[in-house]
């Protein structure tokens, strides 16, 4: 089937009253941006629907981009044609074959926007369905439930033909839900906690720390290539690298073995709010699920978290490894995350640290090192990347990464 355009069913956002406007308009932005490529394309974005018209761009690549954009419910792929009833009987009869498997109920559904053609939604509907009822054998009308819903829609500029139904990303448009940071580490939990913040229409800044020469050169890129790969569901991303290696040689030196990991997590979500609040960003976003490792207790989180007022936001915090490993299959980050790269708080992580740290210890030992000194020296240290959806960061050659991808 050769679609022409596109129909765009709102997601949740159709129920959010006088922000329904905003939503349309930044969702409208997104649609664009994603589909920047496609040069013939041309994106509507009306109160009740979004149209893209495809002007001869390729369908299945088109429906491929939509499907990853956040507001959208559900995607129909539709062909545009006259409005001669002719016409619209053999289209329709088309789409019901096309769709066809033995047993399967059908139903035709009819919306009319000009007013002056010549039959309404009733007549509509008793005319196309008995049409198709006489040329497929055996398919059967189910107006309730039926396998097959096709849609007419009688515009001003043509008659409008859909019969499949493509799920879309659901959620809120990125960008509606005002703007966060992330803390991104190379792992498997940090990118799906950034799709699910996504999801929710917050416009995420990536905030990655690293150590050289403890970690190396392909660790970051690994950073950036999730940071890529992420950015297929939101535009561009922008990448903060902050050099965290001072800090924890200085806590390796000056801090007992048993509060290493607890200080240098204080000390990464003390940078983090720093630059959150800098760059008027609402909060913090982590990948942390409660009793997975020994930072990401009750009591760990107490103790770490006491360096900070802004919101610290952890989507994954109730969730099993399996469903985030689930997620990060289908977000297309996991054969990412498990290379094998060193991250910088596994090198400097003790053998034994301490699963339920003091929060007056953590504050004590703290003052062994220059807290402000350190901070500042970090953060006059970060780079920012702005980071496209598919940029390459890792050479796709190197041994490694060919074997596991
Ligand atoms: P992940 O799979 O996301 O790495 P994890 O299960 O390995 O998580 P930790 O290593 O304890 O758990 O990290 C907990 C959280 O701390 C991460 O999800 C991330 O949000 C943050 N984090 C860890 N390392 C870094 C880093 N190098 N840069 C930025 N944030 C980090
Ligand atoms: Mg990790």
């Amino acid at each position: 089937m050769h679609y022409t355009e596109i129909m765009v069913r709102y997601g949740e956002l159709s129920t959010k009253g006088k922000n329904r406007k905003d939503f349309i308009k930044q969702l409208g932005r997104n649609v664009r941006a994603v589909l920047h490529r496609f040069e013939k394309v041309e994106v509507k974005a009306q109160r009740d629907r979004l149209h893209v018209a495809l002007n001869g761009e390729d369908d299945d690549q088109v429906i491929a981009a939509l499907q990853g954009v956040f507001g959208i419910e559900n995607l129909y792929p539709t062909i545009r044609i006259e409005k001669d009833l002719e016409t619209i009987k053999r289209v329709v009869l088309q789409m019901a074959q096309a769709q066809f498997t033995p047993g399967a109920t059908f139903k035709i559904n009819t919306r009319r926007q000009d007013k002056h053609f010549a039959y309404d939604t009733n007549q509509l509907n008793n005319l196309l369905g008995a049409y198709v009822l006489e040329n497929v054998d055996g398919i059967k009308v189910d107006v309730k439930h039926p396998d097959i819903a096709i849609r007419v829609e009688i515009r001003m500029n043509g008659a409008f033909i859909s019969a499949e139904t493509i799920h879309g990303a659901g959620g809120l448009p990125v960008g509606t839900g005002g703007r966060a940071t992330m803390m991104l580490s190379g792992g498997i939990d940090s990118p799906v906690a950034t799709y699910l913040a996504m999801k929710r229409g917050v416009k995420i800044d990536m905030i990655h720390f690293y150590s050289p020469p403890y970690t190396s050169e392909q660790a970051l890129n690994k950073a950036k290539q999730l940071t890529s790969v992420l950015a297929k569901y939101s535009g561009n991303i922008q990448f903060i690298q902050v050099p965290f290696t001072e800090v924890q040689e200085t806590i390796k030196e000056k801090v007992p073995e048993g509060y290493l990991m607890t200080i240098q997590r204080r000390m990464m979500l003390r940078i983090a709010a720093e630059i959150t609040k800098q760059r008027h960003c609402s909060g913090v976003f982590t990948g942390e699920a409660l009793g997975q490792v020994a930072s990401q207790t009750l009591e760990s989180m107490l103790a770490i978290n006491d360096v900070t007022t802004m919101p610290v936001l952890r989507p994954l915090v109730s969730m099993d490894k399996e469903d985030i490993i689930k997620i990060s299959k289908q977000i297309k980050t996991f054969d990412l995350s498990i290379l094998p790269f060193e991250d910088c708080c596994t090198i400097f992580t003790p053998p034994s640290p301490k699963t339920r740290p003091d929060l007056e210890k953590s504050r004590k030992f703290e003052n062994y090192i220059d807290v402000a000194g350190l901070m500042k020296r970090a953060i006059d240290g970060i780079k920012i990347t702005d980071i496209k959806a598919g940029e390459e960061f890792l050479n796709q050659d190197q041994d490694v990464f060919a074997e596991l991808l």
